[in-house]
């Protein structure tokens, strides 16, 4: 049943990193309180949350307690367990429900739900051991990519094979599990589109953004996607027969590849506000976390509108000094720190988004400002 929750009400939120933190700022916008589940004391959502419930993520008790203080709960990573959350659907209210994080948890299951939706993935097998793996890879092919099914990000827990010889880089994987060996996508660009639903059915999709990767971390995030208006078509009408299949409520990032013939193949889901549409806090007349909150809240939804082109860059551990260094050479910049209290390499701290005219210029601007220069 969908409800509406009003200002001034409780939104729960399940994971205090950067996603909760902009979702409770854009929640706080609109005069609704934050309660917000993270095992550590002022996490980046915990410094503007008004509650700071510091328990693990299973922690039941910890739990009863978030569904006490809150009218809604939702949450900002899709590694909760899923025992957790299903138990917590039955007495608080969490219109994303559980199904969606199991299904998106596992690669297996989510390739299956993406096929089901009537939307490409790469050509895939399933296996538990390397043994089956051994009799399956024919049916795949070289090269290809094996993957954890479950607990993988950014590039972890994946090993890329060129030949039968190959095969037993792909062994330690299955200490994690059971894995996914999917061909390699000879791809010409990676892009993503953000959608999000209410419990009313009603969806919009942000623009495209086309993702730049650097040691397999989100770099930069370019939109509009510098792709032909034929694939922004197909992006859009994919992540929406995936959205309406799941029964999407909140938010789901869809990652994609761009083939040379303009087709697209799913890469994978996240059913959360993603990384690659922070862009849209500047470049859209609505933000993912504006709308995500309008979503889980019962609230009609907003169409987004580009405001003008816009290109997002993270800012990791290592690019914090130079860019606090550089505050004052780039006035049009809108600096995203998250509060977090160490600097580590390779860590996301922040984010940059600029606004402009002129994508290639703005790129350049980027490569030549001595932050990112590594
Ligand atoms: P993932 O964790 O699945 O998002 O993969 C991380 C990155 O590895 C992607 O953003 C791609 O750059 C690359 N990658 C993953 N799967 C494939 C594939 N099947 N073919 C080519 N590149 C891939």
């Amino acid at each position: 049943m969908t409800k509406t929750v009003y200002p001034g009400q409780t939104i729960g939120i399940i994971g205090g990193g950067q996603l909760g933190r902009m979702m409770a700022l854009a929640a706080k916008e609109a005069g609704f309180k934050i309660a917000v589940l993270d095992p550590t004391m002022d996490s980046p959502c915990g410094q503007v949350a008004d509650i700071q419930i510091v328990a693990a993520f299973n922690d039941e008790t910890a739990l009863e307690e978030l569904a006490e203080v809150s009218d809604v709960i939702t949450y900002e990573f899709e590694n909760i367990d899923y025992k957790g959350l299903k138990r917590l659907t039955e007495y608080a209210y969490v219109p994303q429900g559980a199904e969606l994080v199991r299904i998106t948890q596992n690669r297996i299951t989510e390739k299956a739900a993406i096929r089901e939706a009537g939307v490409s993935v790469a050509n895939y097998v399933s296996a538990t051991s390397l043994i089956e793996l051994n009799e399956l890879i024919v049916e795949v092919g070289f090269p290809c990519i094996v993957k954890t099914a479950f607990g993988g990000y950014d590039g972890k827990g994946q090993v890329l094979l060129n030949s039968m010889s190959d095969l037993k880089l792909a062994e330690p994987l299955f200490e994690h599990g059971a894995c996914v060996a999917e061909v390699f996508v000879p791809f010409t660009k990676e892009i993503s589109v953000i959608v999000q639903r209410n419990g009313n059915g009603e969806t919009y999709c942000l623009p495209v953004g086309e993702n730049i990767h650097k040691h397999h971390i989100l770099h930069e995030t370019i939109v509009p996607a510098r792709v032909s208006e034929s694939v922004l078509t197909q992006a859009t009408i994919a992540a929406e027969k995936i959205a309406d299949h799941l029964k999407l409520v909140g938010t789901l990032a869809v990652e994609m590849f761009v083939l040379e013939d303009e087709t697209i193949v799913i890469n994978e889901l996240a059913p959360r506000p993603h990384n690659s549409g922070h862009y849209s806090i500047e470049g859209s007349s609505i933000s993912q976390f504006h709308q995500h909150i309008r979503a889980i809240c019962g609230w009609p939804l907003r169409k987004p509108v580009l405001h003008q082109s816009t290109v997002m860059v993270n800012v990791l551990g290592e690019h914090v000094v130079p860019l606090s260094n550089a505050i004052s050479k780039y006035p049009n910049w809108s600096i995203h720190l998250y509060g977090k209290n160490e600097a580590k390499v390779k860590r996301k701290m922040g984010h940059v988004t600029i606004l402009t005219d002129d994508i290639n210029k703005t790129l350049q601007e980027i490569e030549h400002s001595d932050i990112w220069s590594e």
